[in-house]
């Protein structure tokens, strides 16, 4: 941490934030310029109390962090992608893994027709939620345990892994004999003990990126989970809030981008939250993999009309075969193959 001085600060006064920044556990060192005095304190900032309570001392203008507060999930870390292993599917630099299914479980045939169709189309991984996280209490909040049992069973059929929301701590050790890798939604992204409990599990976390959150603080979320001793997880990019209406979020490819320059761990991007809208999601799906990311995620219903959830997002079957053939020259662009 860096401390910065207000201008012409008193001897007297300096020496009482020294006497703070070492109380705190660090070596203060002091550079003096002609106007302002500046400590730099040396100590591990994951280690010590933060410093930014200095900022309370009328003399201390601003406390600067100089380190990262992310560690196990960074590329400094660990400098070469990680791959993770979801079930018989591995997530590397060179594939790229589509994910779909309908945001919502909400029959048997529904679900297994779904799967059987995107599985011919190249999908790798079957998604689709049993416990739904709703704006509205009075929405469809998902099928919960019959729906955990319906994607066991399209699982059985297809041998497609398993991608599955869970909301809550309590959950996590019933959802994980379902799920290949479980889902951390947009609005539990910062869901420290939901986080801790996905950490402590022997599954793949996909985690998803809170809708206000900065791209530190979805890279510091992924570090919860590691620090608990689980580092198979995978970042997915959903769209944050803006003041755009056009679009239900605005899809931050520029923190896709960002996020795989700072951490080791795969990115995805997941274009039907992000837009909100059928007819955007294969133009903003070939901006993803033109931006690198490593694998999308797209929710596709058999009829999305009768959907319970997300209706205006969902692709039609055939939409999705379209845009998985788009997809594919560019996924070779980017020397990666779909599948
Ligand atoms: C979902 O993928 O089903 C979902 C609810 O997504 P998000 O958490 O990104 O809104
Ligand atoms: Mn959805």
């Amino acid at each position: 941490m860096i401390v910065v001085l207000r201008p012409r600060t008193p001897e007297e006064q300096i020496q009482e934030v020294v006497g703070a920044v070492k109380r705190f556990g660090y070596e203060p060192r002091l550079i003096r310029g002609v106007e302002l005095t500046v400590i730099a304190c040396v100590g591990d900032e994951r280690r010590h109390h933060t410093l930014e309570t200095l900022t309370v001392m009328p003399q201390v203008e601003r406390v600067m962090p100089v380190q990262k507060r992310f560690k196990l999930v960074s590329r400094e870390f660990h400098k070469a992608d990680s791959s993770v292993r979801v079930d018989g599917v591995t997530v590397d630099a060179h594939s790229f893994h589509v994910i779909a299914g309908p945001c919502s479980v909400e029959s048997e045939r529904q679900v297994l027709e779904t799967a059987r169709m995107v599985k011919a189309a190249g999908a790798t991984m079957l998604r689709g939620g049993a416990f739904k996280p709703r704006t509205s209490p009075y929405d469809f909040s998902g099928l919960g345990k019959e729906g955990l049992r319906i994607l066991k069973k399209a699982k059985q059929e297809t041998g497609l892994p398993i991608v599955t929301e869970v909301m809550s701590p309590d959950d996590v050790a019933a959802v994980s004999e379902v799920a290949d890798m479980i889902q951390i939604g947009t609005r539990n992204a910062q869901n420290y003990a939901l986080l801790h409990a996905a950490g402590r599990s022997h599954k793949p976390v996909f985690l998803k990126r809170g809708m206000a959150s900065t791209v530190e603080e979805w890279l510091n979320a992924a570090e919860h989970i590691a620090a608990e001793g689980n580092a198979r997880i995978i970042l997915c990019e959903r769209g944050i809030r803006t003041f755009e209406t056009a679009t239900r979020f605005t899809l931050d490819l520029n923190g896709v981008a960002v996020a795989k320059k700072e951490t080791h761990l795969p990115v995805f991007v997941d274009p039907s939250h992000g837009v909100g809208r059928a007819d955007l999601i294969t133009p903003l799906a070939r901006a993803a993999v033109a931006v690198g990311c490593d694998g999308l995620m797209i929710e596709v219903h058999p009829d999305p009309k009768r959907a319970l959830s997300d209706g205006a997002q969902q692709l039609v079957p055939g939409s999705f075969e379209e845009m998985m053939a788009a997809l594919r020259p560019f996924a070779e662009l980017m020397g990666r193959r779909i599948g």
